[in-house]
């Protein structure tokens, strides 16, 4: 589902994640191993405040391995603690809870020696939409959502979802909002399906893709499609995909439309492969 977010629809947002934050001693902070940035809510570190952090990267499935590394690293230069994960088939899910053990070890060690007895760290999620939050809490709910709700007089009860002894979750996730006004990342977030392509214009988002594949990973582009070159001009590289997918109009010209289609759905349902768009490299000139 794609949300519009409007100025009233942040505050709101924000509000909840920040609520919720006085529940719990973590933050899981999902984003798509594909986009670690572009996926990323803008003002993430001044609403999460001093919070302890665990980001996850997920859709790791989807991304290029040696980049979901570089990302790890790159994290971890910042002091925050990230794992590769992929929520749908479970990989890298195993680590969550020794993570966030580590994290919180000084605050969790300080609170036994004033002789409070042990418990669970508690934890939530907060991610922009599609980045995996439902599909990740379905996954490590099985079948231990704990109801703690329903106590007369609590009107915001929250439902705690048990991970093994030492982790419960906050069943519902915060949902934070993209950063919309650079482009690339509306681009970034389009053809990762974040947001729905009827945001952007179609043959821009396309037109991206093809760009991007050419100079990042241009065999896998010239095989997708069977292309011995890829045309230097625009049109003319739109015109060779049409052709060998038969995206034509009635009198065989090309139909930009649809080959801008074939693109996007092709680079969404990785079938040149796993990739990731969102390149360390871009930091330095500040063009992500
Ligand atoms: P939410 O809006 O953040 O709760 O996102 P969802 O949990 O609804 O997931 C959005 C889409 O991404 C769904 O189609 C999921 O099946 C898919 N998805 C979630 N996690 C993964 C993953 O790790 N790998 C892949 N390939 N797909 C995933």
């Amino acid at each position: 589902m794609t949300i519009q977010w409007f100025p009233g629809h942040m505050a709101k947002a924000r509000r909840q994640v920040t609520e919720k934050l006085k529940l719990v001693d973590i933050v899981i902070e999902l984003v798509d191993a594909r986009i670690p940035l572009s996926s990323r809510n803008p003002m993430i570190e001044e609403i999460i405040g001093q919070k302890p952090r665990l980001v996850l990267l997920n859709k790791a499935d989807m991304a290029d391995p040696v980049k979901t590394d570089q990302w790890i690293t790159y994290f971890e230069e910042q002091g925050i603690k990230a794992l590769a994960v992929n929520a749908q088939g479970g990989k890298g899910l195993h680590s969550i809870v020794q993570s966030a053990k580590d994290i919180l070890k000084e605050k969790f060690d300080r609170m036994k020696s004033r002789g409070m007895r042990p418990r669970a760290i508690r934890a939530m999620i907060v991610g922009i939409p599609n980045v995996g939050k439902s599909t990740l809490i379905n996954r490590l709910a099985k079948k231990n959502i704990a109801k703690t709700g329903n106590t007369p007089g609590v009107t915001k009860a929250q439902q705690w979802i048990k991970v093994g002894k030492e982790l419960e979750l906050l069943d519902t996730p915060g949902i934070l909002w993209p950063k919309f006004e650079d482009e690339r990342v509306g681009y970034k977030l389009a053809l990762t399906g974040a947001i729905k392509d009827t945001i952007l214009n179609l043959q821009d988002i396309a037109l991206f893709g093809l760009k991007f594949l050419e100079t990042h990973y241009p065999d896998r582009l010239k095989e997708r499609y069977s292309l011995d070159e890829i045309p230097e001009e625009v049109l003319a590289k739109f015109d060779a995909v049409g052709k060998k997918r038969g995206c034509l109009m009635a009198g065989g010209e090309v139909n930009y439309d649809k080959t801008s289609e074939v693109i996007i759905r092709d680079i969404r349902n990785v079938q040149l492969g796993p990739m990731t768009f969102d390149m360390i490299e871009e930091l330095e000139s500040d063009d992500i």
